[in-house]
C-alpha cells in the first residue's frame, strides 16, 4: 500500500486524531494554513471527489457532517471553510480524498 493517507488512516503513519468512526478518519493538517486546519479522509481509498461513484453518495453526506461537528467541537461559532481539492487544477497533492476544515481566522475570497 503506497498511499500516504492510508497509511495515516490505518495508523502506520503518526497523525493528530481528531475524530474517527467506522467510516472516517479526521486529523489535523501537518501544515496548518488556519489556526484550526483538520483534514478528513474515508477510511476506504477513494482517489478524489471526481472518482466517486454512486455508492459513495451517503460517505459525502457523512463528511461533510463530520467536519460540521468537528467546527462546532472547536467552538467556530463566526464561520470556517471546507474545501475538497479536485485533481490537477483543483490543488490537490494528495490523491486520497479529503475535506479540508479551516478556520479560527478570516478567511479571504476568492482562493488562488
Ligand atoms: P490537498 O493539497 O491534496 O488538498 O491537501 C493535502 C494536505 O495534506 C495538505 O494540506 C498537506 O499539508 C497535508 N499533508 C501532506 N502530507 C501530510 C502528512 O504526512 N501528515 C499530515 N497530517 N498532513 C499532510
Ligand atoms: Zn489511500
Amino acid at each position: 500500500m503506497s498511499c500516504l493517507f492510508c497509511k495515516i488512516v490505518e495508523g502506520s503513519i503518526p497523525s493528530t486524531a481528531l475524530y474517527q468512526d467506522e467510516l472516517c478518519y479526521a486529523f489535523a493538517d501537518i501544515n496548518p494554513q488556519a489556526p484550526v486546519h483538520v483534514l478528513i479522509a474515508p477510511r476506504e481509498h477513494i482517489v478524489s471527489m471526481a472518482d466517486a461513484v454512486e455508492g459513495d453518495r451517503s460517505l459525502f453526506g457523512h463528511l461533510l457532517w463530520v467536519a460540521a461537528e468537528i467546527a462546532r467541537a472547536k467552538g467556530l461559532a463566526k464561520g470556517y471553510r471546507v474545501v475538497i481539492n479536485t485533481g490537477e487544477d483543483g490543488g490537490q497533492t494528495v490523491d486520497h480524498l479529503h475535506v479540508h476544515l479551516l478556520g479560527g481566522r478570516a478567511l479571504t475570497w476568492p482562493p488562488g
